[in-house]
C-alpha cells in the first residue's frame, strides 16, 4: 500500500483521471460496467449459481472446454441450448464434442483438425490451444481457397484441399445446413487421412416433423420454402 500511495504522489493527475473514468462508467451504465468488468467475474458467476441452486437448476459436473470441476445451470426448459457452463457458457453439443475426441484420440493435440463453420467456447479452445486447427467458413462472394477476416473459405461440397488433408474433421449442427450432403460427406471423406474419423452432431428432436426450408430449382438457383418455416 505505501508503494501504491508512493505512485499516486508522483501522478497524481493520472490516477485522479483513472477514478474519474470508472466513475463516469458506472454512472453511465452500472450494469453494463459490472458485467464487462473481470473484477467483478466471480461475485457475478456467485450470484448466478445461487440464483439456479435456489431454484434447484443447479449442479456441479466436469466441463471439458474447461477441463475442471465447475457448476452448471439450467436456464430455459430446452437443455441442448440452455444447459450452460458457468465458466465457458458451453452448451452440451460442444461439451460431447470436445469429450468425444478428447476420450477417442488421447493425442488430439498434436492432430491435424478441421472444422467448418465453428462458433463459440469450442472454437476459442480449438483456436488459441491447437496448433494444427484449420477453421473454415463458407461465403457464397469469396473464392473456395481465399481468405476473408482471416478465416478461409470452403465449400464442403467441394474443397479446395488436398486429399488425405486432416485426422479429424468437425463439423457442428453444419450437415443439416448442406444442399447436397452425400457430396459434402464425401469430400469430407476425401480430405480425411486413413483412420481418420469425421465426428458432428446435427439436431434432432424426435416429437417435431422435419421440414423442407429450401430447396434447388431446376436452373440450379436456392430458393426458401417459407410455407414450410417454423413461425
Ligand atoms: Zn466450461
Amino acid at each position: 500500500m505505501p508503494c501504491l500511495m508512493r505512485r499516486i504522489y508522483a501522478q497524481p493527475s493520472k490516477y485522479i483521471y483513472a477514478v474519474k473514468r470508472i466513475y463516469w462508467a458506472i454512472r453511465e451504465d452500472p450494469v453494463e460496467y459490472i458485467s464487462k468488468n473481470k473484477l467483478f467475474e466471480p461475485m457475478i458467476r456467485g450470484i448466478e449459481i445461487l440464483k439456479y441452486a435456489l431454484m434447484g437448476k443447479a449442479n456441479f459436473g466436469y466441463c471439458p472446454i474447461c477441463e475442471k470441476n465447475t457448476t452448471f445451470i439450467v436456464k430455459a426448459p430446452w437443455l441442448r441450448d440452455n444447459y450452460l457452463c458457468t465458466k465457458c457458457r458451453s452448451i452440451p453439443r460442444v461439451r460431447h464434442i470436445m469429450h468425444v475426441l478428447q476420450t477417442q484420440f488421447p493425442n488430439l493435440q498434436k492432430l491435424s483438425i478441421h472444422e467448418s463453420s465453428p462458433s463459440g467456447p469450442s472454437f476459442a479452445k480449438f483456436r488459441d490451444e491447437y496448433k494444427e486447427y484449420v477453421p473454415t467458413y463458407f461465403w457464397p462472394d469469396v473464392a473456395p481457397g481465399s481468405f476473408k477476416n482471416g478465416y478461409r473459405c470452403e465449400n464442403l461440397e467441394d474443397m479446395t484441399f488436398p486429399d488425405a488433408s486432416f485426422d479429424i474433421v468437425i463439423t457442428q449442427d453444419v450437415m443439416e445446413h448442406v444442399m447436397h450432403p452425400t457430396k459434402a460427406f464425401s469430400e469430407i471423406a476425401r480430405t480425411l487421412k486413413p483412420g481418420g474419423a469425421h465426428v458432428f452432431t446435427v439436431p434432432c428432436c424426435a416429437p417435431m416433423p422435419t421440414f423442407v426450408r429450401v430447396r434447388e430449382t431446376d436452373e440450379g438457383e436456392i430458393e426458401g420454402t417459407s410455407k414450410n418455416r417454423y413461425s
